[in-house]
């Protein structure tokens, strides 16, 4: 979101003494950003149609190439544990599947961030395939959860005359004097006292 534009023209105007740009015209542009931008949101979240985000598909991308050098041991797999070596093969990791919609259980990442681990990543790829990933993942980073976040969210903008209505309106009590506060007394600044 930005006002840039209208704060520059504001700061001109203010240092060659005119005020032409009136602060309402910064907030009618901040505004309509504000709806252009909702509306790039949610028709990019809509057009999606795969189960994940471009941004979580590349996170899996990148998890996939990460687990290359972990090697699982899927011998017990059965009972939903296998065992993983890391590259060295001097450290080997118990991972725990835990089912779809969730990370399989190991090092304290696992817990961590709704995302499996290398070793819980290699696990997967070798019991379920790449392409399965994405289904031991957390909810919240499928296109189903972005999608319904701007499920029923509308952002109309008024119209103009609604708008020219309104400052219509708030001239007229400014005009009328009515709903103009006094300002608060303040002492005079002694240097300014002529005796
Ligand atoms: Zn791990």
């Amino acid at each position: 979101m930005s006002s840039q534009g209208p704060e520059s023209e504001n700061a001109a105007d203010l240092i060659n003494g005119i005020r032409s740009s009136e602060p309402t015209k910064t907030f009618l542009h901040k505004m309509d950003n504000i709806h252009k931008r909702l509306y790039e949101a949610k028709a990019a979240a809509n057009d999606c149609k795969d189960p994940v985000p471009p941004r979580v598909q590349e996170r899996l991308a990148d998890l996939i190439i990460k687990a290359r050098p972990y090697v699982p041991t899927v011998n017990q797999v059965s009972v939903g544990v296998c065992t993983v070596a890391s590259f060295s093969g001097r450290e080997r990791r118990r991972v725990v599947f835990k089912g779809e919609g969730a990370p399989p259980e190991c090092c304290a990442f696992s817990g961590k961030y709704g995302q499996p681990c290398y070793h819980g990543a290699a696990a997967i790829i070798q019991v379920y395939g790449e392409g399965n990933l994405w289904k031991y993942i957390h909810p919240r980073y499928l296109t189903s959860t972005w999608q319904s976040q701007y499920h029923n969210v509308d952002f109309e903008l008024p119209s103009q005359t609604a708008i020219d209505e309104a400052f219509a309106e708030a001239r007229r009590l400014v005009d009328n004097g009515d709903n103009l506060q006094v300002p608060k007394a303040i002492a005079p600044c002694v240097s300014l006292v002529v005796s």
